[in-house]
């Protein structure tokens, strides 16, 4: 057996909906401007080119119902309301079908970002792992389960900030559909069990200040809740 010079970190992980066992996540994928609406308040062209994507360090993931620091090096603070799926299968180059199969898991999921730092990348051509992932930016509902739940692919997706709707859209309206995304996905990685997809947020984004309060939901599934805390 191995020692390390370090202790490890502690895998991260999420409840699941009804279990007493937690669904361990190495590795977090997010889509970009899965919504058309909020692809054009992003000043992009909604037209149906093909995905793409970023990643955040499983390291990022924070359970819902937790107060976070207001992160450094941004004055734009940005919430994003999402819909996460949780892979519970080894797909590889596979078709939607056999894709959608893959989903295990649903759950409700804030992609907190550095807008400002996201526009400076954006605008030098530069990479957006700042702006998206950095320390507590991938908060996570519990994981509930298609074999529960069915598959859920529409319902209405919302963000409350102090308790004034700030976002509402329909998981319908998404440019790629959860299938088209695992299958795209699995054309560039080998996914598996512990992978967790961000599929994109509607319209309405925005930014938050220490004391702000989150409120989401999607029809169907639940709630998840986030606390703005002072900065570090
Ligand atoms: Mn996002």
């Amino acid at each position: 057996m191995s020692s390390y010079v370090f202790p490890p970190v502690p895998v991260p992980s999420a409840p699941v909906r009804g279990s007493d066992a937690r669904y361990a996540v190495s590795r977090i994928f997010c889509v970009g401007r899965n919504y058309a609406d909020h692809a054009r308040e992003m000043g992009a062209d909604p037209t149906r080119e093909p995905p793409f994507y970023f990643t955040k360090p499983a390291t990022a993931l924070t359970p819902s119902g937790a107060t976070v620091a207001y992160p450094p090096q941004t004055q734009n603070y940005h919430y994003e309301m999402e819909l996460v799926l949780a892979i519970g299968a080894p797909v590889f180059k596979v078709t939607p079908d056999a894709a959608r199969a893959a989903i295990w898991g649903y759950a409700t999921g804030l992609d907190m970002t550095r807008r400002d730092l996201q526009a400076a990348a954006k605008a030098a051509g530069k990479p957006w792992d700042t702006a998206k992932g950095f320390d507590q930016s991938a908060i996570l509902g519990e994981i509930a389960r298609v074999s529960e739940l069915g598959l859920l692919e529409k319902g209405v997706i919302t963000l409350s900030v102090n308790g004034v709707e700030k976002q509402r859209g329909d998981l319908a309206d998404m440019i790629w559909s959860q299938a088209e995304i695992v299958s795209n996905l699995s054309q560039l990685y080998h996914l598996q069990p512990g992978d967790l997809i961000y599929t994109g947020t509607p319209a309405g984004v925005g930014a938050v200040v220490p004391g702000d309060v989150l409120h989401g939901h999607i029809e169907g599934l639940g709630d998840i809740h986030l606390t703005i805390g002072p900065a570090e």
